[in-house]
């Protein structure tokens, strides 16, 4: 396995829809491989997700996983999801805003609302159908996770700017934490 080369903002790749992956292509040896490599990366840099284009590659495929995060230490657990392909519907208009980074925005964050049910239509890397209704911070990380297929990063969706904050302020001045330096 290997830790591949994450994507940073203002890189066309972020900016571009990811192409579809078809059963042939998913089964493939290099499919699996790269799916093997994406979710290592992942772990590697603490993400709670990747999309295939954040390593330079626009195919319709992420991963999600969340257990002891220290870039999201009260986040709750999300075992390992390997998405392809998905579709996503929101099933609420309710929306709430929470606390998002993302590894293609280096050492920020901001306040992004999302839909706080999805249900999530997609292919697992076996190529099996999922079809599943998430909440609250899964349903969060999926439609972050989605958003990235299509082009489109957190700020996209945030309401305002006003919250963007680098990590080392937001954690002096948004969560009370005082690096420990000071
Ligand atoms: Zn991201």
């Amino acid at each position: 396995m290997a830790i591949l080369k994450v994507a940073r903002l203002g890189h066309p790749v972020l900016r571009q829809r990811a192409q579809p992956v078809s059963l042939e292509a998913l089964s493939s040896a290099e499919a699996q491989r790269f799916i093997d490599d994406l979710i290592e990366t992942m772990r590697e840099y603490d993400g709670a997700g990747l999309a295939a284009p954040q390593v330079h590659r626009p195919e319709q495929i992420a991963v999600i996983e969340v257990q002891a995060n220290p870039r999201y230490p009260q986040a709750p657990h999300i075992p390992l999801t390997v998405i392809v392909n998905p579709v996503v519907t929101p099933l609420t208009e309710e929306t709430e805003e929470d606390w998002e980074g993302c590894l293609s925005v280096p050492d920020m964050r901001g306040m992004v609302p999302r839909y706080t049910a999805v249900r999530l239509e997609c292919l697992d890397r076996s190529g099996q159908p999922v079809d599943i209704v998430t909440k609250d911070f899964f349903a969060r990380v999926i439609q972050h996770e989605t958003d990235h297929l299509n082009g489109i990063v957190y700020l996209d969706r945030m309401r305002d700017l006003t919250t963007l904050s680098h990590i080392a302020e937001w954690q002096k001045h948004w969560l009370g934490i005082r690096e420990q330096s000071d």
